[in-house]
């Protein structure tokens, strides 16, 4: 056999369809700048989010049937024949396996691997195999959740289950994950279909409404022991919502948000049960009234954005805060301690030491990124959540 050349089309094939041997029209997506077929589906097209550009007829796989043509078979077909005349991708199997023809030409033939390829190079850091079976309840879709998600999705996590009743706004999208085809859907649906862009093995729940309205019944159908619950919220009061549901399912909670003007950023993480929870820091650090109130997270709600005299944060800013939690949070999961042996419960990070945009808060910095690693919360022995900590499991 003659070795092929170098500008060789080449064709991506999911390896899960080799034992299937599957005949009939393939679709996928077809850049003719590198000739490259990414070969996602065949027999029927792959299930795609609707704002995402439909998978395009490339062609068939075995013996095409008598007068087809790519605007007779399947979606997508009619359009790609109006608009240009389509790749044309001819696969047949053979004893030795596979071989296609790109526009008569032989190709080049790659497989891949969905469940292996897509997370090989997190190999040696995660446990790849264990991060499939992970759980993580994000409550609250925004800036911070939104990117936690997907981090999670590109770490392996395996199930999601995504709560808020908000939908994605033009001013949203300086800081969140999604973008202009995803305004106006509800965040948990947009982000939904960008977990399964990076993983189409995760298996993603959604609830449009408040945490606090969720049936308990949600709870107990998703919460296992190890279960993340991530409180990504701009009000304290839903993240000890969150955190209330950690104790009462004895599972790892994880709080991340920015202060006032984003001068300062805090990671909360608790494991019920062994630590403070974050009602004792709560009730501790005076958040109920006191100075430490003022600091109260601000980014992006609708209804507090008139009383803002400021900008939040930044993308930048939040994303910087998030990627240290994701760190935490990697930890929660599975159970090592690569950062949380140098942390403790409570972090903050610096952002800015200018006191006209901390106040005098920002006297507990002395440099740019700093991060405290000496903020201590003490259990607090009447504390309501601390209580009920396992009760759920009863
Ligand atoms: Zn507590």
């Amino acid at each position: 056999m003659t070795p092929l050349p170098k500008d060789a089309p080449r064709v991506l094939f999911p390896q899960e369809l080799m034992a299937q041997r599957p005949e009939g029209p393939l679709y996928g997506y077809f850049h003719p700048e590198t000739r490259t077929a990414n070969v996602l589906s065949c027999g029927a097209p792959p299930n795609r989010p609707k704002t995402f550009a439909p998978a395009q007829l490339l062609g068939w796989l075995g013996p095409r049937p008598e007068g087809s043509t790519c605007a007779q078979t399947g979606e997508g077909g009619e359009e790609q024949a109006q608009d240009s005349p389509g790749p044309n991708l001819e696969g047949r199997w053979s004893e030795d396996g596979l071989q296609f023809k790109l526009d008569h030409r032989p190709c080049r033939i790659e497989f891949y691997s969905l469940t292996q390829d897509v997370f090989s190079r997190n190999t040696g850091i995660l446990e790849v195999a264990r991060m499939l079976d992970k759980r993580v309840l994000v409550m609250a879709c925004g800036s911070v959740g939104s990117l936690l998600a997907l981090e999670f999705a590109r770490a392996g996590v395996g199930n999601f289950l995504l709560v808020d009743p908000d939908t994605l706004e033009y001013h949203n999208l300086c800081r969140h994950q999604c973008s202009v085809t995803d305004v106006g859907r509800f965040k948990v649906d947009a982000l939904k279909d960008r977990i399964l862009d990076i993983n189409p093995a995760a298996s993603v729940q959604t609830q449009k409404i408040v945490i606090q309205r969720l049936p308990k019944e949600v709870f107990d159908d998703f919460l296992r022991p190890g279960t993340l619950v991530l409180a990504s919220g701009d009000n304290r009061e839903a993240d000890l919502y969150a955190n209330r549901i950690s104790c009462l399912y004895k599972v790892p909670f994880l709080s991340i948000g920015l202060w006032e003007r984003a001068f300062a950023g805090e990671i909360f993480y608790s494991l019920p049960g062994e630590t403070a929870c974050y009602k004792c820091l709560y009730d501790n650090m005076g958040f109920n009234g006191g100075r430490v109130s003022e600091n109260r997270r601000i980014y992006t709600t609708k209804e507090h954005l008139e009383d803002v005299r400021f900008e939040p944060g930044i993308s930048t800013d939040l994303s910087l805060v998030s990627l240290i939690g994701a760190k935490v949070a990697y930890d929660l999961l599975d159970g090592t301690r690569r950062v949380l042996d140098h942390l403790t419960q409570y972090t903050l990070w610096c952002n800015s030491l200018d006191p006209e945009v901390g106040g005098e808060m920002v006297e507990i910095f002395t440099y740019p990124f700093q991060v405290t690693r000496s903020i201590e919360v003490a259990k607090n022995d009447d504390c309501p959540h601390c209580k009920i900590v396992g009760a759920a499991l009863e």
